[in-house]
Formats: C-alpha cells, sequence, structure tokens
C-alpha cells in the first residue's frame, strides 16, 4: 500500500537516446530510443517497482533518472526542483540525495579497499565531518545492515555474497539519502538470500524512510516488496497499477503474458493455469514504426493498433494501462 501521497520524483516524458555511429549505407542520425517518452512518479516512503523483459530499457530509466546518463529530453522532478539539465556542480546535492545499489556487489566494491574505506568514501566526498565522527557512523551503519564492526577492517573477498551486497547498501545508506535506486539489486544472489536482502531493505525503509525504485525481471520478488509497478516494453511505459492489482489483474496484454510465465510452485496449480507465451517478432528500438509497439507480439491486435500509438489510460485508482482495449 502506498504510505505517503507526496511525491519524491516525478518523470515528465523522458527520453534517453544513444546515437549510433553513421553507416556510410545509411541517412541521418541513427538512434537507439532505450526510454522513449516515458512518464510516473514516486511517492515519498514508497517502493515504486520497474519491470520489463531484458533490454526494455528499465535500468537505463533508473540511470538517467539517476542522472548516471544525461536524458535526452524531459523532466525530473526530484522534491519540486527540475534535475533533468542540472550542470555537475548544480547536481551535487542531489548526488548525495540520490544513492544506487548495484546488481553485482564484487565487480562495484573496490577489492582494494577495506569495508571501512569502501563506506568511508561517500562520506568523505560528501560531508565535512571529522575522521572520528565518520567512523561512529560506518559503525552504526554496518549494525544496521546486520555486519559488525570487526569487519570493518576486511576486504570484499573475505565477504559471501550476500555480505558483500550489504555492504553495498551500507555504503548507499551512509550519506544518509532519500532515494535508492536498487537496479536488480538482488538478481545475482542466492534465492534463500534474497529473502533475508529484501526484508533487510523494507526494514531499513521504515526505520529510515526512504523511498526505493526496485528494478528487476524477478517477478515474483517484485511483488513483495513494491507498493506500485510499471511495466515497460521497448522504452515505454506501457502499464502502472499498485502491486497486488497487477498481479490479481494484470490489463496489458503484454503485462499478461509476462506474469503468466512466472514458474508456479504448487504442480496441480501450474497445470490450470493458461500460459500466456509471447510470440513473434521484437521490433527493433532503432526503426519504430508508428502504432502500438507490442502490436507485432500482440493476440489481441486490431487495425488501430497499427495506425495509433496508445496513450496511457486511468482505468482505475492509481491503475493506468496504454493499450487500445481500455
Ligand atoms: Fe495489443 Fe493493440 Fe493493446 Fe497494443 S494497443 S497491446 S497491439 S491490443
Amino acid at each position: 500500500m502506498t504510505k505517503n501521497r507526496e511525491k519524491l520524483i516525478e518523470v515528465k516524458h523522458l527520453k534517453k537516446y544513444f546515437p549510433l555511429k553513421t553507416s556510410m549505407f545509411k541517412k541521418g542520425k541513427q538512434v537507439v530510443k532505450a526510454v522513449d517518452d516515458v512518464s510516473f512518479h514516486i511517492y515519498k516512503g514508497e517502493t515504486f517497482g520497474l519491470v520489463g523483459e531484458s533490454g526494455c530499457g528499465k535500468s537505463t530509466l533508473g540511470r538517467t533518472l539517476n542522472r548516471l546518463y544525461d536524458p535526452t529530453e524531459g523532466k525530473i522532478i526530484f522534491d519540486g526542483r527540475d534535475i533533468a539539465s542540472l550542470e555537475q556542480k548544480e547536481l551535487q546535492p542531489y548526488r548525495k540525495r540520490m544513492q544506487m545499489i548495484f546488481q553485482d556487489p564484487y565487480s562495484s566494491l573496490n577489492p582494494y579497499m577495506n569495508v571501512e574505506e569502501i563506506i568511508d568514501e561517500p562520506l568523505e566526498i560528501h560531508t565535512k565531518l571529522s575522521k572520528m565522527k565518520r567512523r561512529e557512523i560506518i559503525i552504526d551503519i554496518l549494525e544496521k545492515v546486520g555486519l559488525q564492526k570487526d569487519d570493518m577492517e576486511k576486504f570484499p573477498h573475505e565477504f559471501s555474497g550476500g555480505q558483500r551486497q550489504r555492504i553495498g547498501i551500507a555504503r548507499a545508506l551512509a550519506i544518509n539519502p532519500d532515494f535508492i535506486l536498487c537496479d536488480e539489486a538482488i538478481s545475482a544472489l542466492d534465492v534463500s538470500i534474497q529473502a533475508q536482502v529484501i526484508n533487510m531493505l523494507e526494514d531499513l525503509q521504515t526505520e529510515l524512510g526512504l523511498t526505493y525504485l526496485f528494478v528487476a525481471h524477478d517477478l515474483s520478488m517484485v511483488r513483495h516488496i513494491s507498493d506500485r509497478i510499471g511495466v515497460m516494453y521497448l522504452g515505454k511505459m506501457v502499464e502502472i497499477s499498485p502491486s497486488d492489482e497487477l498481479y490479481d489483474k494484470p490489463l496489458h496484454p503484454y503485462t499478461q503474458a509476462l506474469l503468466s510465465a512466472i514458474p508456479i510452485p504448487d504442480p496441480m496449480k501450474a497445470q490450470s493455469n493458461k500460459r500466456e507465451i509471447i510470440t513473434g517478432e521484437l521490433p527493433s528500438l532503432i526503426e519504430m514504426e508508428k502504432g502500438c509497439p507490442f502490436r507485432s507480439r500482440c493476440p489481441l491486435a486490431k487495425a488501430i493498433c497499427a495506425e495509433k500509438a496508445p496513450q496511457m489510460k486511468e482505468v482505475g485508482s492509481e491503475h493506468f494501462v496504454a493499450c487500445h482495449l481500455y
């Protein structure tokens, strides 16, 4: 359930295009439309899940929102200010408030730094606190993520995958952010460890009032942690809904197909579950044709779907869908 109605982030018509190298056989500039006219918002204190097949643009959207990439067009309103076109210096206070947890904790941690140095790095950059005060903060954060003071002297290779992700979370928390982008943050972990990390993220959210954007391809975990979920297809947002409603009553044919592909542990239920397999060709992100981007794979496509791109429509409380069927 959404805990607070105040928006922390509002994304309006955001685009992120990557230019391709020009070829002598193709005229004009070609671009990959990784994020194409996406609008949504995230409330303070909520977890917004972002799902879709690999390559749908969900990670690019997260990274553009965090200003790791410069947007091509559109607005990113963070706590009332549009940060989409801010220069590096003006962005500095926002960088402190927007942190990130990466997919692969091992490659995101410097193997030559011990835990204290890893967590101290953002504190040293973003605060003017003394070394002693920073050390106190590090000890406190390690405890919050289930590690110990003694771990400060150790190096990343001395920890398990789950523990390394806890170090990554501790580093993200060090400077007291408002918002954390969790980019496939649990995908590289064992299933048993995934649940522990999710529970810890939820506890930290309650304790510290954090707001999360949770990017993932594992749909069962996303349901567990998210208040609302956005579904992306080929750089576009196609459905946004409260989490339980999306799983109980998915409306967009693409969401229906994605959800029906989730493995069901109970063999009896699995037998009775009618799976919607996505067939048809995946269109190019470079030369998008007019109409609905899902139409070449959609079993319900009509004539209008080839003519006109569907716009996002509100079909219920906080439930939006971009499909001509609604
Ligand atoms: Fe299918 Fe048409 Fe809806 Fe696109 S707009 S998802 S093609 S029914």
